[in-house]
């Protein structure tokens, strides 16, 4: 009998195991309180592609024919000699999924799960799903494997972490589910998603009777103090217990590690986690070198990705003076230390498989004005640094904020391709406002949908360059860019960063295109 079962529920991508689970059952153990962790995101995408195909059309046919070597490609590695042979493979898979989500109405794939009527950021929508389950995409897998394994457990209780708007309307047809068939059984929902619901000063439960609890920030007071334990919290290594052999679509065991939650930097107004008020968390930088070369002997990761909003400077000292061991990657600030090209070298050498920095614009005053703390020539310097130190680099550009006109996104675009070489992959995102965030409160904004668990809105632009005319900008001009073409042709599709890495494996000094 386990005490309490974690589950992550679909859909998010299943590349990596989810560290949030992993942490709190990590913590758990450690205080003596049993603790099973189950992926149903990962087994629940495996179930549908592993379920016979009926279909006419060709391209699903072969997908469904060939779906075992596809999913072994892409767990060998082999999947990844091109990016044109990658996105062959992810675009069949996700096109079987699509398939198989469709027989319930469900917009269904690799990473996300939408549905034409029913909302997740509508707490309406999400009590409908709860209330009828067996219309859910993931029904057939949640009836016949889920459930009875949960059952077999006989958990005291169940914590189900939902962390991505594509998880909520699965998330909830199994809190009905749960309900339905162990109506004595707690549950218990956390995680990133719920945290920015209740971190919303409008926040009003609307599942009391549904849900047992909703828990905001780190699960870990709450289960703990459930069964009687008072402990700081944050203060055990993440456990993987068992899940370095399951079989995620990467090549070998990604090992998912958050050295901080919040952001040291949390200056930038257009961002959610000032905005939340999410504290900065720290693990001290001795501990997480001592976790990692814990978590290496356990799990020998293929590839250590760091989940930190920002990794703090003193961490990337500690890893440049003590390497982890295994490939590792994350996203950093573009601060002083990388306009050291000697700093820059170590980071490579300690094994830094690619950078992943939020540049956001390539204009100085819409830089200023974002609180980014960025200076464009140290930006431009780092870039050419990472590049002769062989650092790839996955850079954001977000377009569209108040800040901004036709002319700054100009200035963006210009500044991405005069650094081409240097960048690897790119990511060009319309901005969205927080509607918690200082900005909001000075523009006027509406919200996207009619939802009571809306994150962000939309806002009328100051001057006009609105969503329709900034991504305009992207699809005709942005995109058509000789040099920045390239770079967006050799961005992973669906896994994104999270397959990026793999591109940059034993590669000298070129990202392959
Ligand atoms: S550095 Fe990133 S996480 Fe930190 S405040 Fe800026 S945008 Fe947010």
């Amino acid at each position: 009998m386990t005490r309490v079962l974690l589950i992550h529920p679909p859909v998010s991508k299943p590349g990596e195991p989810p560290a949030g689970v992993a942490r709190l059952c990590g913590a758990l153990h450690q205080n003596g309180i049993s603790c099973t962790a189950v992926d149903a995101n990962l087994e629940g995408v495996h179930f549908l592609l592993g379920l016979p195909v009926r279909s006419d059309d060709a391209w699903t046919l072969n997908a469904s024919r060939s779906v075992g070597r596809k999913i072994h490609e892409l767990r060998s590695g082999s999947a990844f000699k091109s990016i044109g042979h990658y996105n062959r493979i992810v675009n069949d898979l996700n096109r079987l999924l699509s398939v198989h989500g469709g027989k319930t109405g469900y917009a269904l794939g690799l990473v996300d799960l939408t549905h034409p009527v029913l909302s997740p950021l509508r707490s309406r929508d999400l009590i409908r799903c709860a209330e009828n389950p067996e219309n859910d995409a993931f029904y057939e897998y949640y009836s016949s494997v889920l459930l009875p394994a949960i059952v077999k457990q006989e958990p005291d209780v169940v914590g189900i972490s939902v962390n991505f708007l594509s998880q909520a309307l699965s998330s909830f047809a199994l809190v009905g589910l749960i309900r339905k068939r162990m109506p004595g059984l707690p549950v218990v929902l956390g995680g990133g998603l719920i945290t920015s619901w209740m971190r919303n000063p409008a926040w009003k439960n609307p599942f009391t009777g549904l849900v047992d609890v909703c828990v905001a920030g780190p699960g870990e007071p709450y289960f703990l103090s459930r069964f009687g334990i008072d402990t700081a919290e944050g203060s055990a290594a993440p456990l993987y217990a068992g899940m370095e052999n399951l079989p995620y679509l990467s090549p070998g065991f990604v090992l998912p590690y958050d050295a901080s939650s919040g952001c040291w930097w949390r200056q930038c107004r257009f961002c959610p986690e000032p905005a939340e008020g999410n504290p900065y968390r720290p693990v001290p930088d001795l501990r997480v070198l001592s976790d990692l070369a814990l978590l290496k002997k356990k799990t020998n990761p293929s590839l250590v990705h760091f989940l930190d909003n920002a990794l703090a400077p003193s961490l990337l000292e500690s890893l440049a003076e003590s390497p982890p061991g295994a490939p590792w990657y994350g996203y950093v600030r573009f601060t002083e230390h990388l306009l050291d090209q000697d700093f820059c070298v170590r980071l490579r050498k300690s094994g830094c498989n690619m950078l992943k920095l939020g540049l956001e614009s390539g204009d100085q005053g819409v830089l200023d004005k974002m609180g980014k703390g960025i200076r464009i020539g140290a930006a431009s310097r780092i870039l050419r640094n990472l590049e002769k130190s062989l650092i790839p680099t996955y850079v954001y550009l977000l377009f569209g904020t108040p800040y901004e006109l036709e002319a700054e996104a100009l200035k963006t675009m210009t500044f991405a391709a005069n650094h081409a070489s240097g960048i690897g992959f790119l990511n060009a995102a319309i901005f969205n406002m927080p509607i918690t965030s200082l900005e909001a409160a000075g523009l006027s904004t509406r919200l996207f949908f009619d939802g009571d668990l809306s994150l962000y809105a939309d806002f009328e632009h100051p001057a006009g360059w609105d969503r329709r005319k900034v991504r305009n900008f992207i699809d005709k001009t942005f995109r058509r860019h000789p040099a920045i073409a390239p770079i967006l042709a050799r961005t992973p599709k669906f896994f994104t960063s999270n397959h990026a890495p793999f591109f940059c494996m034993d590669r000298k000094n070129r990202i392959s295109a």
